[in-house]
Protein backbone atom coordinates (compact mmCIF):
# COMPACT_ATOMS: atom_id res chain seq x y z
CA UNK A 1 0.00 0.00 0.00
CA UNK A 2 1.73 2.89 -1.35
CA UNK A 3 0.63 5.55 1.06
CA UNK A 4 1.50 3.49 4.25
CA UNK A 5 4.48 5.01 5.49
CA UNK A 6 6.37 2.88 8.29
CA UNK A 7 8.02 4.60 11.42
CA UNK A 8 11.40 2.75 12.11
CA UNK A 9 11.56 4.26 15.48
CA UNK A 10 14.16 1.66 16.61
CA UNK A 11 17.71 1.96 18.26
CA UNK A 12 19.86 0.23 15.44
CA UNK A 13 20.39 0.23 12.26
CA UNK A 14 20.37 -3.99 12.07
CA UNK A 15 16.99 -3.99 13.69
CA UNK A 16 15.41 -1.16 11.23
CA UNK A 17 17.02 -3.07 8.14
CA UNK A 18 15.07 -6.52 9.14
CA UNK A 19 12.13 -5.47 9.57
CA UNK A 20 12.13 -3.00 6.45
CA UNK A 21 13.16 -6.51 4.73
CA UNK A 22 10.12 -7.92 6.74
CA UNK A 23 8.13 -5.34 5.15
CA UNK A 24 9.29 -5.07 1.75
CA UNK A 25 7.14 -4.53 -0.90
CA UNK A 26 3.84 -4.23 1.67
CA UNK A 27 4.57 -0.20 2.47
CA UNK A 28 4.89 2.95 0.31
CA UNK A 29 8.56 4.16 2.59
CA UNK A 30 10.18 4.42 5.59
CA UNK A 31 10.44 7.19 8.01
CA UNK A 32 13.76 7.62 9.76
CA UNK A 33 12.79 9.71 12.95
CA UNK A 34 15.44 11.54 15.90
CA UNK A 35 15.92 8.00 17.59
CA UNK A 36 17.43 6.20 14.74
CA UNK A 37 19.32 9.12 13.13
CA UNK A 38 20.64 9.64 16.41
CA UNK A 39 21.84 6.44 17.06
CA UNK A 40 23.21 5.56 13.22
CA UNK A 41 23.16 8.62 11.73
CA UNK A 42 23.27 9.69 7.83
CA UNK A 43 24.77 6.22 6.38
CA UNK A 44 21.83 4.47 7.63
CA UNK A 45 19.88 7.07 5.45
CA UNK A 46 21.99 6.86 2.19
CA UNK A 47 21.91 3.36 2.47
CA UNK A 48 18.03 2.98 3.01
CA UNK A 49 17.77 5.23 -0.43
CA UNK A 50 20.75 3.11 -2.22
CA UNK A 51 18.26 0.26 -1.67
CA UNK A 52 15.87 2.08 -3.69
CA UNK A 53 12.81 2.60 -0.69
CA UNK A 54 11.39 6.53 -0.26
CA UNK A 55 12.96 7.69 3.11
CA UNK A 56 11.00 10.57 5.01
CA UNK A 57 13.40 11.90 7.15
CA UNK A 58 11.33 13.11 10.41
CA UNK A 59 13.78 15.31 11.96
CA UNK A 60 11.65 17.96 12.49
CA UNK A 61 13.52 21.04 11.99
CA UNK A 62 13.03 24.23 13.93
CA UNK A 63 15.90 26.44 14.13
CA UNK A 64 16.35 29.85 12.42
CA UNK A 65 16.28 30.04 8.64
CA UNK A 66 19.74 29.90 7.87
CA UNK A 67 20.46 26.88 9.68
CA UNK A 68 17.23 24.91 8.68
CA UNK A 69 18.41 25.68 5.14
CA UNK A 70 21.49 24.01 5.57
CA UNK A 71 19.94 21.55 7.35
CA UNK A 72 17.48 20.98 4.45
CA UNK A 73 20.33 21.27 1.77
CA UNK A 74 22.18 18.53 3.94
CA UNK A 75 19.27 16.18 3.51
CA UNK A 76 18.52 16.47 0.03
CA UNK A 77 22.02 15.54 -0.90
CA UNK A 78 21.26 12.50 0.98
CA UNK A 79 18.53 11.54 -1.58
CA UNK A 80 15.85 11.72 0.89
CA UNK A 81 12.02 11.71 -0.83
CA UNK A 82 10.40 13.77 2.37
CA UNK A 83 11.47 15.60 4.84
CA UNK A 84 9.78 18.12 7.55
CA UNK A 85 9.84 21.57 9.46
CA UNK A 86 8.05 22.69 12.56
CA UNK A 87 5.98 24.91 11.32
CA UNK A 88 5.99 27.02 14.27
CA UNK A 89 9.45 27.96 13.26
CA UNK A 90 7.96 30.70 11.21
CA UNK A 91 7.38 31.57 7.07
CA UNK A 92 10.88 33.09 6.66
CA UNK A 93 12.31 29.91 7.88
CA UNK A 94 9.77 27.73 5.94
CA UNK A 95 10.47 29.99 2.73
CA UNK A 96 14.38 29.36 3.70
CA UNK A 97 13.74 25.46 3.56
CA UNK A 98 11.86 25.54 0.58
CA UNK A 99 14.63 27.56 -1.61
CA UNK A 100 16.99 25.26 -0.17
CA UNK A 101 15.09 21.90 -1.25
CA UNK A 102 14.85 23.66 -4.90
CA UNK A 103 18.62 24.58 -5.30
CA UNK A 104 19.40 20.71 -4.08
CA UNK A 105 17.24 19.63 -7.32
CA UNK A 106 18.54 22.21 -9.39
CA UNK A 107 22.11 20.96 -8.23
CA UNK A 108 20.74 17.57 -9.72
CA UNK A 109 19.53 15.92 -6.75
CA UNK A 110 15.97 14.35 -6.22
CA UNK A 111 14.31 17.94 -4.82
CA UNK A 112 12.88 16.66 -1.97
CA UNK A 113 8.98 17.27 -0.40
CA UNK A 114 9.50 19.78 2.38
CA UNK A 115 6.13 19.53 4.72
CA UNK A 116 5.62 21.35 7.79
CA UNK A 117 4.13 19.48 11.35
CA UNK A 118 1.51 21.36 12.89
CA UNK A 119 0.31 20.05 15.73
CA UNK A 120 1.56 17.46 17.21
CA UNK A 121 -0.36 14.23 17.26
CA UNK A 122 0.22 14.00 21.31
CA UNK A 123 -1.21 17.38 21.55
CA UNK A 124 -4.41 17.85 23.37
CA UNK A 125 -5.82 21.28 24.45
CA UNK A 126 -4.70 21.62 27.50
CA UNK A 127 -1.07 21.00 26.57
CA UNK A 128 -2.04 23.53 23.81
CA UNK A 129 -2.98 26.08 26.17
CA UNK A 130 0.21 24.85 28.69
CA UNK A 131 2.19 26.14 25.70
CA UNK A 132 1.17 29.10 25.73
CA UNK A 133 -1.70 28.66 22.59
CA UNK A 134 -4.98 29.97 23.67
CA UNK A 135 -6.68 28.74 20.07
CA UNK A 136 -8.53 25.70 19.58
CA UNK A 137 -6.37 22.86 18.24
CA UNK A 138 -8.09 22.78 14.82
CA UNK A 139 -7.24 26.94 14.79
CA UNK A 140 -3.82 26.41 15.22
CA UNK A 141 -3.74 23.30 12.91
CA UNK A 142 -5.21 25.14 10.55
CA UNK A 143 -3.66 28.81 10.89
CA UNK A 144 -0.04 26.75 10.48
CA UNK A 145 -1.46 25.19 7.31
CA UNK A 146 -2.17 28.08 5.96
CA UNK A 147 1.05 29.57 6.81
CA UNK A 148 2.98 26.70 5.31
CA UNK A 149 0.92 26.89 1.90
CA UNK A 150 1.94 30.82 1.24
CA UNK A 151 5.25 29.59 2.06
CA UNK A 152 5.25 27.33 -0.54
CA UNK A 153 5.70 23.92 1.05
CA UNK A 154 4.49 20.89 -0.24
CA UNK A 155 2.32 19.64 2.45
CA UNK A 156 1.79 19.18 6.27
CA UNK A 157 1.74 17.15 9.00
CA UNK A 158 -1.27 17.20 11.25
CA UNK A 159 -3.64 14.48 12.48
CA UNK A 160 -6.39 12.59 10.83
CA UNK A 161 -9.14 14.61 12.92
CA UNK A 162 -7.86 17.67 11.49
CA UNK A 163 -7.81 16.22 7.66
CA UNK A 164 -10.98 17.06 6.14
CA UNK A 165 -10.81 20.31 7.23
CA UNK A 166 -7.17 20.86 5.62
CA UNK A 167 -8.25 19.06 2.44
CA UNK A 168 -11.26 21.27 2.12
CA UNK A 169 -8.96 24.36 3.01
CA UNK A 170 -5.82 24.05 1.22
CA UNK A 171 -4.91 23.75 -2.40
CA UNK A 172 -5.90 20.77 -4.28
CA UNK A 173 -2.47 18.25 -4.71
CA UNK A 174 -1.78 19.99 -1.11
CA UNK A 175 0.45 16.53 0.68
CA UNK A 176 -1.42 15.61 4.27
CA UNK A 177 0.44 12.78 6.30
CA UNK A 178 -1.11 11.75 9.17
CA UNK A 179 0.56 9.72 12.14
CA UNK A 180 -1.61 8.67 15.26
CA UNK A 181 -2.88 5.94 13.18
CA UNK A 182 -4.97 3.71 15.60
CA UNK A 183 -8.02 1.69 14.72
CA UNK A 184 -9.38 -1.55 14.23
CA UNK A 185 -6.97 -3.31 11.84
CA UNK A 186 -4.61 -2.89 14.81
CA UNK A 187 -7.10 -3.75 17.77
CA UNK A 188 -4.26 -4.88 20.05
CA UNK A 189 -2.48 -1.51 19.58
CA UNK A 190 -2.60 1.09 22.45
CA UNK A 191 -3.14 4.86 21.72
CA UNK A 192 0.58 5.01 23.13
CA UNK A 193 1.46 8.74 23.82
CA UNK A 194 -0.72 9.57 20.66
CA UNK A 195 -3.91 11.56 21.76
CA UNK A 196 -5.92 12.74 18.53
CA UNK A 197 -5.70 9.31 16.44
CA UNK A 198 -8.36 7.80 14.10
CA UNK A 199 -7.99 4.19 12.01
CA UNK A 200 -6.48 4.13 8.56
CA UNK A 201 -9.23 3.72 6.47
CA UNK A 202 -11.13 6.32 8.01
CA UNK A 203 -7.91 8.80 7.86
CA UNK A 204 -7.56 8.60 3.98
CA UNK A 205 -11.36 8.68 3.26
CA UNK A 206 -11.50 11.88 5.05
CA UNK A 207 -8.45 12.84 2.39
CA UNK A 208 -4.46 12.05 4.14
CA UNK A 209 -2.05 11.37 1.34
CA UNK A 210 0.50 9.23 3.70
CA UNK A 211 -0.50 7.68 6.66
CA UNK A 212 2.70 7.24 9.39
CA UNK A 213 2.48 4.35 11.10
CA UNK A 214 5.23 2.75 13.69
CA UNK A 215 4.10 1.16 16.94
CA UNK A 216 0.65 -0.80 15.95
CA UNK A 217 3.39 -2.36 13.24
CA UNK A 218 6.65 -2.29 14.42
CA UNK A 219 5.39 -3.88 18.02
CA UNK A 220 3.29 -6.41 16.41
CA UNK A 221 4.43 -9.92 17.02
CA UNK A 222 4.32 -10.48 13.16
CA UNK A 223 4.62 -6.64 11.56
CA UNK A 224 4.40 -7.92 7.67
CA UNK A 225 1.14 -9.58 8.57
CA UNK A 226 0.06 -6.13 10.75
CA UNK A 227 0.87 -3.66 7.68
CA UNK A 228 -1.08 -6.43 5.79
CA UNK A 229 -3.69 -5.93 7.61
CA UNK A 230 -3.73 -2.01 7.08
CA UNK A 231 -4.00 -2.32 3.60
CA UNK A 232 -7.10 -4.93 3.28
CA UNK A 233 -8.94 -2.57 6.24
CA UNK A 234 -8.63 0.30 3.46
CA UNK A 235 -8.79 -2.20 0.43
CA UNK A 236 -12.30 -2.99 1.85
CA UNK A 237 -13.39 0.14 2.85
CA UNK A 238 -13.24 1.49 -0.68
O1 LIG B 1 4.20 4.58 16.92
P1 LIG B 1 3.35 5.61 16.26
O2 LIG B 1 2.42 5.04 15.20
O3 LIG B 1 2.62 6.48 17.25
O4 LIG B 1 4.40 6.52 15.48
C1 LIG B 1 4.08 7.75 14.92
C2 LIG B 1 5.32 8.35 14.34
O5 LIG B 1 4.99 9.60 13.74
C3 LIG B 1 6.43 8.63 15.35
O6 LIG B 1 7.64 8.35 14.67
C4 LIG B 1 6.33 10.11 15.63
O7 LIG B 1 7.60 10.67 15.89
C5 LIG B 1 5.80 10.64 14.31
N1 LIG B 1 5.05 11.89 14.36
C6 LIG B 1 3.93 12.08 15.17
N2 LIG B 1 3.28 13.28 15.18
C7 LIG B 1 3.68 14.27 14.38
C8 LIG B 1 4.80 14.09 13.54
C9 LIG B 1 5.46 12.88 13.55
O8 LIG B 1 3.52 11.16 15.87
N3 LIG B 1 3.01 15.40 14.33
Amino acid sequence: MKELIVALDMDTADAARGLAAKLAGTVGGFKVGSRLFTSEGPDFVRALVGEGHRVFLDLKYHDIPNTVAGAVGAAARLGVWMLNVHASGGREMMRAAVKAADEAGAAGHTRPLVIAVTVLTSFDQPALEEVGVSSSVDDQVDRLAALAEQAGLDGVVASARETAMLRARRREGFVIVTPGIRGPASPGARADDQVRTMGAAAALAAGASYLVVGRPIIAAADPRGAAERIAEEVASAR
